[in-house]
């Protein structure tokens, strides 16, 4: 889909000063042209982006997008951005999103081929209808990604902990899913390890006690992930990282793909495993999910 809003920003230096930036945000037509063909964001997916949930015109978690933003920026060698100047930005545009749900996404690419610098840009876009997903639920397969849970470590040169444009891994992996007869991955690293799903984190309830995978497996550390950890802690449950294997996986209590657009989806198999559906506390996350969150 086109979106329907963006802007283009001037990036500046990370230390400047200035307290205003309108006049380094232009609005651009969406459907362009606006990018050059020498973008190395378009020819290689060098750049990293982030996707912030709008609801009712607030967006959620900015300062957890932002700070993501900047580790990713890190983790490629790109300038560090002005994290002031890039929420001026997501308030602008998050200014021009009706009601309902929108997802802004932020992009900072190396910019032309030999070019001056990167290229940065946020568009604003309506939300697909994830309604019936977070009702209903997901049957997910496990993938193999084919590296080693210590592979971010050994080989920080994979990028694993930042996120890249470069997801066309991650769009196979869920077409892969599909011939599976699944609707979405989770991958799993070669010597066994639960990870994560192409776009979202996982989290497994077992008893009262939910867990994720340890960000330094090398995968996302999820905003939605920690926003509802601090939310179930807060309703007394116990939460914490941890090693999942696949085994624990297909026989946790309850399990969810959570995500800052499709929020809260609950697993419902693993590989033909079937898996409980909690429908009273997904509905009670989605709730939580959907309030206005900083
Ligand atoms: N892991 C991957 C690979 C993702 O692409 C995403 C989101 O797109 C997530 C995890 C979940 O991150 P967040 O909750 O911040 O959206």
């Amino acid at each position: 889909m086109t979106p329907r809003h963006a802007l283009l920003i001037d990036p500046v230096a990370s230390d400047d000063d200035r307290g205003e930036f309108s006049d380094t945000l232009s609005a651009v037509d969406p459907a362009g042209p606006v990018l050059s063909l020498g973008e190395l964001s378009a020819q290689r997916g060098d750049g990293v982006f982030e996707s912030i949930g709008v609801v009712d015109g607030h967006p959620q978690e900015v300062t957890a997008h932002l700070e993501r933003l900047a580790h990713s920026a890190a983790l490629c060698d790109l300038p560090a951005p002005h994290l002031g100047q890039w929420r001026a930005a997501v308030a602008e545009i998050a200014s021009r999103c009706p009601a309902g749900e929108y997802v802004i996404k932020l992009v900072l690419s190396r910019g032309v081929d030999q070019g001056p610098g990167p290229t940065a840009w946020v568009t604003a876009s309506p939300a697909p209808d994830f309604s019936r997903v977070r009702r209903d639920g997901v049957r997910v397969v496990t993938l193999d990604r084919g590296v080693d849970s210590g592979a971010s470590t050994r080989a920080p040169w994979l990028l694993l902990g930042a996120k890249t444009l470069s997801y066309a891994v991650n769009m196979a992996a869920i077409r892969e899913a599909g011939r599976r007869g699944a609707d979405d991955a989770v991958f799993v690293s070669s010597d066994g390890i639960v990870l994560e799903a192409p776009t979202a984190s996982v989290i497994v309830r077992f008893g009262d006690r939910f867990v994720t995978p340890e960000p330094a497996t090398g995968i996302l550390h999820g905003t939605t992930q920690l926003s509802l950890f601090a939310y179930l802690a807060g309703r007394g449950f116990d939460v914490g990282y941890d090693t999942i294997s696949v085994d624990r996986l297909r026989h946790a209590d309850a399990g969810w793909l959570v995500s800052s657009v499709r929020l809260a989806a609950p697993i419902v198999a693993v590989d033909d495993h079937e898996i409980a559906l909690d429908a009273a506390l997904t509905a009670s996350m989605t709730d939580y999910l959907l309030s206005p969150r900083d």
